[in-house]
């Protein structure tokens, strides 16, 4: 099934230090390592994986690092005609610190990711309304969010919203959602009587599903996790490709689930996302 993914590209680099620099300090870094990340990007490959036919909207800069993201996601075999490059500003970055205890603090630079303005959305409208599913997250402008919304809602395409990173205000009223996928923080932050499914993840691997005041809860897949970076963001590519494909919401719960479990044992984002073939393996263990 056709997803379009409406989000952010980043290069992630990653500094692992002993202790984190309190203000003033400066540490040395015992390893540092570059890999390709944006939660918009990383569930656009991971509904692709999962077996979606996948189009990107997105900006990177004019840059190295912008033109070999492009032609990774192509070689994952997602659509890039949507994406476009912003000669003015770096494609977008993220500066992770990561302590020996596992402990984090990220700084985001948006870059071109900034540039998703809603005038970019109505070049690539096509690509919104000819879409079975919209998969939408929080590190775009948020009236591209918006604008995004009204413009799939309008051609009677299903929005997925994953509110993450969740900013302070959130025009709730204005988005056009018809599945919020939230982890057990985000939930907290939901206003009440929102018309949509909520989908809920949990740190422990289950997951629950409510629909018009019905909820199903879907046990956690038993692993032994390695390293959750990504988790999240598997899932919620797992489960738009499972709903697109109208499976029943029990099997798309536990098919995301089994997606997002495999993403757990291994390091890294990107590289830990599964393909279907691993994820229905799995299912029939
Ligand atoms: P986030 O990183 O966005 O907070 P969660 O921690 O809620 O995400 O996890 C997202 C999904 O990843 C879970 O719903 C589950 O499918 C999978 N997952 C995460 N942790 C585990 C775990 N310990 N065991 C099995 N699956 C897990």
């Amino acid at each position: 099934m056709n997803i379009t993914v409406i989000g952010s590209i980043n290069i992630d680099h990653y500094h692992f230090v002993r202790e984190l620099p309190r203000p003033g300090e400066t540490v040395p870094a015992i390893r540092t390592q570059t890999s390709r990340g944006g939660k918009g990007a990383n569930q656009a490959l991971a509904a692709a994986r999962a077996g979606a036919t996948v189009s990107m909207i997105a900006m990177t800069g004019a840059d190295h690092a912008g033109g070999e993201y492009v032609a990774a996601l192509s070689a994952e075999g997602i659509s890039t005609s949507g994406i476009s490059r912003d000669p003015a500003a770096p494609t977008g970055s993220a500066f992770i610190s990561v302590d020996s205890r596992g402990e984090n603090s990220i700084i985001v630079s948006a870059g071109a990711n900034a540039a998703l303005t809603p005038e970019m959305l109505e070049r690539h409208r096509a690509l919104i309304t000819s879409a079975a599913a919209l998969l939408l997250q929080f590190e775009s402008p948020m009236e591209t969010v918006v604008r995004a919304t009204e413009i799939a809602a309008e051609a009677g395409v299903h929005v997925f919203l994953n509110p993450s990173p969740m900013p302070e205000e959130v025009p709730w009223d204005r988005l056009k959602v018809g599945t919020y996928i939230v982890n057990e923080a985000e939930h907290a932050s939901l206003p009440a009587n929102l018309a949509a499914r909520i989908i809920v993840t949990r740190g422990s691997g289950a997951t629950s599903l409510t629909d018009s005041g019905h909820t199903i809860e879907v046990p956690a897949f038993p692993v032994a996790p390695v390293d959750t970076v990504g988790a999240g963001d598997t899932f919620a590519g797992a489960v738009a490709t499972a709903f697109s494909e109208n499976m029943p919401p029990a099997e798309a719960l536990c098919f995301a689930n089994a997606a997002a479990a495999l993403a757990t044992l291994k390091p890294g984002a990107q590289s830990a996302i599964p393909i279907r073939s691993a994820i229905l393996a799995t299912l029939e263990r």
